[in-house]
């Protein structure tokens, strides 16, 4: 048997790497995981590291609410090191992302990684392979325990959108950032201000499903873990302010074939192929349910309002900022989709892995798409704008579990793992008296 190589940390220049991070994503696209000191990952690379299952079982609150009824056995994440980068915001120490696998051979974990894999797979037996480009917004906050949530903006008068430079980035945070995960290899090609007041995006290349939602993964961890070190917070949470409209996750994607765009069809109508529209109405015809992965909180539906940018229906158009899908004006190789209803709080990888399966299933079955809307899809009457979305994560559950085709492609225990969670949450939340409720009816009645 051939001994693979003794491992040999990266170099980032003058700063030794101490440290290895091995990251993976919990059901909610929190990134978990433990650092393990150079001199001992040699073993832990053979033989993974142990964790209690019931991690990929637990809520936003740390309430663990499957995983019981096994005995909360163990789970194994084993490094992959294709992955392995240094981070340039914290020298000496390397990251890479890790595979779930089950201890003794039982049934294999809840892994949302698992499940791009599963996906690009299902794709490329049908001849394709998966091209996608995540675009993630966020709001960078100061932390003030003061303020709602303990977050002030630190930006809250010039919120012109694409300005740069240091009156809109104090202290160059996002920018840098920038340099550093185009540095590391994420794809980060650019970043902008937003609409909102102290909301940012940045946007990453495209890439094979599996590498563009490692991408965006580590586009949160990142963003998250360099706002911690300047002392900001950042929030992914798709609509944290009243008086603000929300952050997407907006995903574009397309299909190769033969080292060709598959969704380019010079001279066919629109110039768009088959392989687009039947993509597109396999991801309509399960808008509902894919929205349990796309907007999965309760504070999701916050977003999803008219005159947004973000779709109130399930539709589609050419260049139209107020569908669901987007086809973007650009032909030959970019030519492509844009699902704009996911929301800052989507796992990437669950996203991504249901998003390709909902296309999937719509190639498969040739499914035809509704009329394409043009113009304003908000105020449309129903027949041109399509079937309005759920108005609450508990519609959206509702829809994930009836949704057989897509439950049993995504598969059962990452379903059944995310709707139980999720059903828990919603029981807190319908339980739990807000200020509004309290400022619109404790003096008045
Ligand atoms: N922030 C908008 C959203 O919630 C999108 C704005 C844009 O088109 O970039 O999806
Ligand atoms: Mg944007
Ligand atoms: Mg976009």
């Amino acid at each position: 048997e051939q001994r693979a190589a003794p491992f040999a940390a990266p170099s980032t220049g003058e700063t030794p790497i101490t440290t290895i991070r091995v990251l993976y994503s919990d059901l909610h696209g929190v990134a978990r995981g433990k650092d393990v000191p150079v001199s001992e990952f040699e073993r832990v690379r053979e033989s993974g590291l142990g964790f209690c299952a019931a991690v990929m079982g637990t809520d936003l609150r740390h309430t663990p609410v499957v995983g019981g009824e096994e005995g909360y056995p163990d789970l194994i994440a084993k490094p992959d090191l294709a992955t392995l980068v240094p981070l340039p915001w914290e020298p000496g120490v390397a990251c890479c992302l890790a595979n779930l696998e089950p201890v003794h051979g039982g049934p294999p974990p809840a892994d949302p990684r698992g499940a791009v894999r599963r996906a690009a797979a299902a794709l490329e037996q049908l001849g394709y392979g998966a091209v996608v480009a995540p675009e993630l917004e966020f709001f960078l906050c100061a932390r003030d325990d003061s303020a709602p949530g303990g977050l002030r903006r630190i930006v809250d008068r010039l919120s012109m959108v694409y300005t740069v430079g240091p009156q809109v980035d104090p202290g160059g945070v996002v920018r840098r950032l920038t340099e550093d995960l185009a540095q590391i290899g994420l794809g980060a090609f650019a970043f902008n201000h937003e609409f909102m007041n102290s909301q940012y995006e940045i946007n990453q290349h495209h890439a094979d499903a599996l590498t563009a939602a490692d991408n965006a993964f580590r586009l949160k961890s990142a963003v998250k873990d360099v706002a911690a070190l300047h002392g900001l917070v950042a929030t992914f949470m798709g609509r944290p302010f009243n008086d603000q409209g929300g952050s997407g996750t907006h995903v574009h994607l397309s299909l190769e074939r033969d080292g060709a765009n598959a969704f380019d069809a010079p001279g066919a109508p629109d110039e768009v192929s088959d392989e687009l529209r039947w993509f597109t109405a396999g991801v309509l015809a399960h808008a509902p349910a894919l929205m349990a992965f796309l907007n999965p909180t309760i504070n999701a539906y916050r977003r999803l309002v008219p005159d947004s940018l973000a779709p109130t229906h399930a539709n589609w158009g050419h260049d139209n900022r107020s569908t669901f899908v987007r086809i973007p004006a650009e032909r030959g190789a970019a030519t492509r989709v844009e699902v704009r209803v996911g929301d800052g709080a989507a796992n990437p990888y669950l996203a991504v892995a249901a998003l390709l399966f909902a296309g999937a299933h719509g190639l498969r079955e040739r499914i035809e798409p509704p009329a394409a809307v043009a113009g304003d899809a908000y105020h449309a009457a129903e027949e041109i704008a399509g079937a309005p979305l759920p108005r609450t994560l508990e519609e959206s559950l509702d829809a994930l579990e009836a949704d057989a085709v897509l439950r049993e492609a995504v598969g059962e225990q990452i379903v059944t793992t995310f709707l139980a969670m999720k059903r828990f949450e919603v029981e807190r939340h319908r339980s739990h008296v807000s200020e509004w409720e309290l400022e619109e009816y404790a003096h008045h009645v």
